[in-house]
């Protein structure tokens, strides 16, 4: 079933079949990244403004935290229109020729609001959430924040309403003439991988398992839900 751009700002032009709209598969993509750009329109000077930063999934949202004083603080604040985009390189493209040289990647943009959470509910599940994400059963296990660190930390959301997903995978589209020209064509995959967790050097209590005893830390990586390969 082809699902339709829930917009027309979010309707992807250019090779168009890579588009997904689905929101199963958008939620995919945001739960497989840790860092979102949030482009928004600076109020001092009227200039975009793209800020990097962490995020997670929860629902139809996506959730980002910041100081309120901060740009982004200040923004979610005013409820200005933003942008997110999040991209997960899955593969350098390699073709015969230099036009058709390319990247696996999904990717997801967002169009909507800034909005600030201050339901008390819904921001302990944002940042319970965010702290689950970097080891699921975290949240239990460290100390809650306090109400000056809760006073100190602006928690913004952005509905998915409005999302375009983009999806590239599978080798180089070469022409066919450029078929028999003797140079190496294919795909390097390239993928986020953790490393070996370092305990912090001030431990000075036993800190309990490591977490790539439990968790499965340990050579987490992408886990590249992307649909198989189409072609253009
Ligand atoms: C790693 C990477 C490398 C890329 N390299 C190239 C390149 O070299 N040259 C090139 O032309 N394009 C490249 N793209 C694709 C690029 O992101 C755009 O899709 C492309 O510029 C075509 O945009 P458009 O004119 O169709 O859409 P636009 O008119 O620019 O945008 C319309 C709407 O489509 C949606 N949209 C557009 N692109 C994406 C996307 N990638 N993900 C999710 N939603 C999207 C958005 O909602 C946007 O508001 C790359 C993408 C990625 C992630």
């Amino acid at each position: 079933m082809v699902v339709e751009a829930p917009s027309e700002r979010v309707r992807v032009r250019r090779t168009a079949e890579r588009a997904r709209y689905e929101a199963e598969e958008i939620a995919a993509i945001l739960d497989d990244g840790y860092a979102v750009h949030v482009a928004t329109v600076a109020p001092a000077d009227g200039r975009p403004l793209i800020i990097p930063t962490a995020y997670v999934r929860v629902g139809t949202h996506v959730y980002v935290h910041a100081s309120p004083a901060s740009g982004l603080g200040r923004a979610f604040r005013a409820g200005a229109a933003m942008c997110l985009a999040v991209t997960l390189l899955d593969g350098l493209v390699l073709a015969r020729s230099a036009f058709h040289h390319s990247m696996n990647y999904r990717s997801v943009v967002v169009h909507g609001y800034g909005r600030e959470v201050t339901d008390p509910d819904e921001r302990e599940q944002a940042l319970r959430a965010f702290v689950e994400r970097v080891e699921p059963g975290r949240w239990d296990a460290v100390r809650g924040p306090t109400r000056t660190e809760l006073a100190a930390t602006m928690v913004g959301a952005v509905s998915l309403a409005e999302a375009s997903a983009k999806v590239r995978t599978g080798p180089p589209v070469d022409d066919e003439a450029d078929l028999t020209i003797a140079v190496w064509a294919g795909v390097v995959p390239l993928s986020l991988m953790a490393g070996e967790p370092v305990a912090a050097s001030h431990q000075i209590t036993p800190g309990g398992a490591s977490p790539s005893s439990g968790s499965g830390w340990s050579g987490r990586r992408s886990s590249r839900r992307a649909p198989p390969p189409r072609r253009r």
